[in-house]
C-alpha cells in the first residue's frame, strides 16, 4: 500500500464535524483536527513502551511492539487529513535530523498553525503545514525501522487500515468510536 493509497482509505473513517461552511472553516477544523490528534497519538506512543520491566519478556515484547506500532499508524492516520486538506503527498523529509528534537518542533508548527487559522482568522499557510507534516512523517519512518527493527512503513499503514475496517465497517460514526470491540480490534492488529 504506496501512501497515496493509503490516504485515501483513511479518509473513509474521516470524523467530519460541522462548521461554517467556508473554505477557510473547513480548512480550520480539519487543520485542528489533524493537530491535536498528533499531538493525543504521540502521547499514547510515549505509552507504549518497548523497553522496561513489561517488555521484558518475548510475550511482553511483543504486546509492546504491537501497542508502539498500531500508535505509529494512529498518527499516519491525522497527517492522512491534512494531507488531504492541504494537498500534499506525504514524504520523508531529506532534512530530517534523526539525532534531532524529535517530534517537538513539527508538533509545535502544526499546533501554531491550527491555533492561528482557528482562533485568529489567519489564512493557513500551506507550505509550512507541509513541512511540518512531513516533519512527523519521518520521525515516524524513523522510529518505525529504528523500534520494529523489520517493519515497514507500508506495514504500519495496511495495519492501521485493517483496524479501522473493523472499528467502522461502513465509516465513522460517533456510536461506532465510543463502542468499540477491543478483542477484534487487536485481531486485526496482529493479523
Ligand atoms: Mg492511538
Amino acid at each position: 500500500m504506496n501512501i497515496n493509497e493509503y490516504v485515501k482509505l483513511a479518509l473513509r473513517t474521516e470524523s467530519i464535524r460541522p462548521f461554517d461552511g467556508t473554505d477557510h472553516g473547513r480548512r480550520a477544523s480539519r487543520l485542528v483536527h489533524g493537530a491535536l490528534g498528533i499531538v493525543t497519538e504521540i502521547g499514547e506512543l510515549m505509552a507504549a513502551k518497548t523497553t522496561g520491566d513489561e517488555a521484558s519478556t518475548p510475550a511482553g515484547l511483543a504486546i509492546a511492539l504491537r501497542n508502539y506500532k498500531e500508535e505509529l499508524g494512529d498518527i499516519c492516520w491525522y497527517l492522512a487529513v491534512l494531507a488531504d486538506e492541504f494537498g500534499f503527498t506525504l514524504k520523508e523529509s531529506p532534512e530530517f535530523d534523526p539525532e534531532g528534537t524529535g517530534f517537538g518542533v513539527f508538533i509545535d508548527s502544526l499546533s501554531d498553525h491550527a491555533k492561528r487559522t482557528w482562533f485568529y482568522n489567519l489564512p493557513a499557510n500551506v507550505t509550512s503545514i507541509e513541512a511540518a507534516a512531513n516533519g512527523v512523517f519521518s520521525c515516524v519512518c524513523h522510529l518505525c525501522s529504528k523500534v520494529t527493527g523489520s517493519d515497514s512503513i507500508e506495514e504500519i499503514l495496511e495495519t492501521n487500515i485493517r483496524k479501522l475496517q473493523v472499528r467502522y465497517p461502513e465509516k465513522f460514526s460517533d456510536w461506532h468510536a465510543a463502542n468499540r470491540d477491543l478483542e477484534a480490534e487487536t485481531k486485526a492488529l496482529t493479523a
